[in-house]
């Protein structure tokens, strides 16, 4: 940035204290950084991610140490993605800064996510070899046009930008709108899901390994369904990364 235009940004930035000033959503600590948005850079360096074992197919953390494993659940029946990775449980900051994203609407935060999803995740080697296109986890439009934005669509495309991945939009389609899953019991939750995803000119899918992005997983049902109909449309492999899981 050339030195005038740090004048004028810091100017503007101190115009901005002193007029406007905002605090951090989490802490309340006053945002005085530049690029500080939302929530400060202390709450953002809080975040780490949850380095304990966890099953190599479905993700799930385990609460003992040791070393990665096939979970019993996945051990009698695989689930129809490949590998699924979470950067830490839904609890916590984690959650807090999710929430904020996700319900009051800060999409500015998806970048700070996705940067944490890469800090995270982003060496894991298992979950990225020969990933081939990126693909968002999507809302149904009506669903879409009420929040103002997909939370998963702006975690894909910056992770896509990060690892220099190809992001496929608007193909993978949510073509039933159902009500949010959190309050529902497993089984409800696969139920109500089942055929609710479907593949528009999938042409370009055929033999790919396709990574899908989410924000949450909780019973893993939304991105089973998803990898079904991806894998209907010809995909070799489907992989999952989540911020968190429940
Ligand atoms: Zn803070
Ligand atoms: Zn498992």
């Amino acid at each position: 940035m050339s030195s005038l235009r740090n004048a004028i940004f810091s100017a503007s930035k101190f115009a901005e204290l002193i007029f406007f000033p905002s605090y951090c959503q989490l802490c309340e600590e006053l945002l005085e950084l530049p690029h500080e948005k939302v929530i400060c850079r202390n709450c953002w360096e809080s975040l780490h991610a949850r380095r304990s074992s966890f099953c190599i197919a479905c993700g799930r953390f385990f609460e003992v140490s040791g070393s990665p494993h096939v979970c019993a659940d996945c051990l009698k029946k695989r689930p129809s993605f490949a590998i699924h990775r979470s950067c830490g449980m839904y609890q916590g900051k984690l959650k807090d800064v999710i929430l904020l994203y996700k319900y009051r609407k800060f999409s500015v935060l998806g970048k700070g996510l996705a940067a944490f999803a890469y800090k995270s995740l982003g060496k894991e080697m298992d979950l990225w070899w020969g990933v081939e296109t990126i693909i968002p986890v999507p809302l149904h439009p009506k669903r879409e046009k009420i929040r103002g934005f997909n939370q998963a669509q702006i975690l894909a495309k910056e992770l896509a930008k990060y690892k220099g991945i190809e992001l496929l939009e608007k193909k993978l389609i949510r073509v039933k709108n159902i009500p949010p899953q959190t309050s529902l019991e497993a089984s409800e939750r696969k139920k109500n899901v089942r055929g609710a995803f479907a593949v528009k000119n999938g042409e370009s899918l055929k033999g790919k390994i396709i990574l899908l992005v989410d924000d949450v997983y909780t019973t893993g049902a939304t991105i089973k369904e998803c990898s079904l109909a991806l894998k209907k449309a010809g995909a070799r492999e489907v992989r999952a990364i989540t911020l968190a899981q429940v």
